[in-house]
């Protein structure tokens, strides 16, 4: 099927409001210092130096080249574009481009060229580079001729990712056909790994590293089976549901992510997730939102984007944890074996790389794709998908429109469209329904809650305004061992544990860790041991900010009555509490308490027990 939505040019987007300031901290840290201080990314093999030249690069630019468009910087453009330059330019005559020799290419995994692949494609979507369309065809030309020929197999990474290659492969077919494309994606996903064949290993958790239940292919393969659903003939996202749904019964976390410290980890508050696997279901759920028009695909990737992306990553965005947990009391290192099935002692800290480098370059991506997905093309006129402060400047029915959202969502209920027709043209503005909403309003009138978009159809002349009011009803949900999370709209809440950190710069394999991209540990310093007295819960709001996951500074709380618990340790540790509380029984008279939303704490209790009085 052809997409429903179709994305537009990064180029007609731009961030406006938190959402803009967000890029901003970005550009200023650690994704826009990335290539001046980190040897992967800086000596890449993929620009003529000596270190990694695999997924690094790749997954860096895959965020960076989108972040410097989107802020219009023309430094950190000059930059991408240095980096582009470089890895055409090592392309070879037969079409191989990944950095390695001709005796390596038998055993390079091809998940790099995959990767790279799409990287193109943003890179396209920026830029209009006439270069690119060439160079991947040759690129994936050879990747074909090399898989026939049986010089090249897609095993490891590639054979769990294989699905990534359809990005380039659909656009390259939409730039004009040729047989070997099709060929090319049958053979993937002849070859490639079949994740309808896994489910049974996703019910419980393996203790065991896999590919076939690794947290982050399992994120990307929520879209697996939809990628390319254009030249693969798909019809709905019936597969992409059906992932989706058994991950999230046998592994879903409060913040609307699933758990792998590394592999899928089951239903326990206090087992991880790495980011790379946030940022890969949210680029998932992006794509798949757009594929199939389904705005069920949106709400999810709101409570992902508005919570676990935030709370895994430092406010200033120069460090950032490999795994969080839900109920999350420390993040420092472990001396002995760490609570977590397959990663290492390093995995909860704040950090350069902790544990691994693949976040590092990976988390890049999360806000800029996000930005780029608040908008889309629709049938007859514009989309509005995810409510984030954007704008976008395009053509309908060939007439110049500009279409702006002012918004603080999800800290207050408000949305302001205003709409810039350059003359008089008639389209749809269609503006998605959450179906978590309690009510809506456009223009004052109540639309129906269900899923699906609301559209403005009118004759759209000048400047005009469309106003859309949402309600909604803080709750108690229910999560497993009888444990409750407090949520509202897309937020999720928790009790935040207040925290002392501390500072870690050091050397190691090379890697210099100084401030500001050094490493940090936290510990907590207020009590955490609670669970609500009652079910009641009332928002409060707070003063208006830039920066909208302050942790000092939430912009909205919940105030809840919350009595102490004897909750323990988990067995052998002193800094990670137990899965469940030892006793229910308050031990307490109930206290009020404001929780702050998930991304503003980085210690925090997420899922408590209703107390027994
Ligand atoms: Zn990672």
């Amino acid at each position: 099927m052809k997409p429903i939505l179709n994305a537009f040019k990064t180029y007609e987007i731009a961030p406006r409001g938190w959402m803009k300031k967000q890029l901003e901290i970005q550009a200023e840290s650690l994704s826009g210092q990335l290539y001046k201080v980190w040897r992967d990314v800086r000596d890449s093999k993929w620009i003529g130096g000596d270190a990694e030249g695999w997924e690094r690069v790749p997954y860096w630019l895959d965020g960076f080249i989108p972040l410097a468009f989107l802020l219009r910087d023309e430094e950190k453009i000059a930059v991408a574009k240095k980096y582009v330059d470089a890895i055409l330019a090592g392309q070879a005559e037969d079409g191989w481009i990944c950095p390695c020799t001709e005796e390596e290419r038998s055993s390079y995994d091809m998940w790099g060229l995959i990767l790279l692949t799409k990287v193109l494609v943003v890179w396209h979507g920026c830029t209009d580079d006439e270069r690119i369309e060439p160079a991947l065809r040759r690129a994936l030309r050879n990747f074909y001729d090399r898989m026939k020929a049986g010089t090249t197999v897609v095993d490891r990474w590639a054979k769990a990712r294989w699905f990534e290659t359809f990005f380039a492969l659909t656009w390259l077919e939409a730039q004009g056909h040729e047989d070997w494309i099709g060929e090319l994606a049958q053979m993937l996903h002849d070859g490639g790994a079949d994740y309808l064949t896994f489910e049974e290993k996703w019910k419980v958790p393996l203790n065991k590293w896999t590919f076939e239940t690794h947290v982050v292919n399992a994120a990307m393969a929520v879209k697996g089976e939809s990628a390319g659903a254009e030249l693969r003939g798909l019809k709905n996202d019936a597969i992409p549901e059906k992932i989706w749904r058994t991950l999230m019964k046998y592994n879903g976390m409060a913040a609307g992510i699933f758990t792998g410290d590394e592999c899928l980890s089951g239903l326990s508050p206090v087992q991880g997730c790495e980011l790379c696997a946030v940022v890969e279901l949210m680029f998932s759920m992006e794509t798949l939102g757009q594929v199939f028009g389904k705005t069920a695909w949106f709400d999810r990737l709101e409570k992902v984007a508005f919570n676990a992306f935030p709370a895994t990553i430092s406010e200033d965005m120069w460090s950032h944890q490999y795994v969080q947990l839900s109920n999350q009391i420390a993040c420092e290192r472990f001396w002995s074996n760490p609570p977590f099935r397959t990663n290492g002692k390093e995995a909860n800290i704040f950090g350069l790389e902790p544990n691994f480098g693949c976040c590092t370059a990976n988390f890049n991506q999360g806000w800029p794709k996000l930005v780029l997905s608040a908008f889309a093309r629709s049938a007859r006129g514009i989309a509005s998908c995810v409510f984030v402060p954007a704008e976008v400047n395009t053509e309908v029915n060939g007439v110049p429109v500009r279409v702006v959202l002012d918004t603080y969502y999800p800290y207050r209920d408000k949305l302001t469209y205003t709409v810039c027709a350059q003359s008089p043209v008639t389209f749809d503005l269609d503006i998605r329904v959450p179906a978590f909403a309690q009510t809506m309003t456009v223009d004052g009138e109540a639309v129906a809650i269900k899923r699906g978009f609301y559209t403005v159809h009118r004759e759209w002349s000048g400047e005009s305004r469309v106003e859309v009011e949402l309600t909604f009803a803080p709750k108690l949900v229910n999560r497993p061992h009888d444990l409750r999370t407090a949520e509202y709209g897309p937020l999720v809440f928790s009790l935040k544990v207040e925290n002392k950190k501390r500072m870690l710069e050091y050397v190691r394999n090379g890697v210099d860790r100084t401030f500001p991209y050094c490493d940090w540990e936290l510990s907590p310093v207020s009590e955490w041991q609670y669970g609500f007295a009652d079910g009641a819960l009332e928002v409060v709001e707070h003063e208006l900010q830039d920066s909208a996951f302050a942790e000092d500074a939430p912009m909205l709380t919940l105030r809840a009555n919350l009595a102490r618990v004897n909750w323990g340790y988990r067995d052998g540790f002193d800094n990670v509490c137990a899965k469940t509380p030892k006793s229910r029984k308050a031990i307490s008279e109930p206290i009020s308490v404001e929780l702050v939303p998930y991304g503003c704490a980085k210690l925090r209790m997420t899922e408590m027990p209703m107390v027994r009085k």
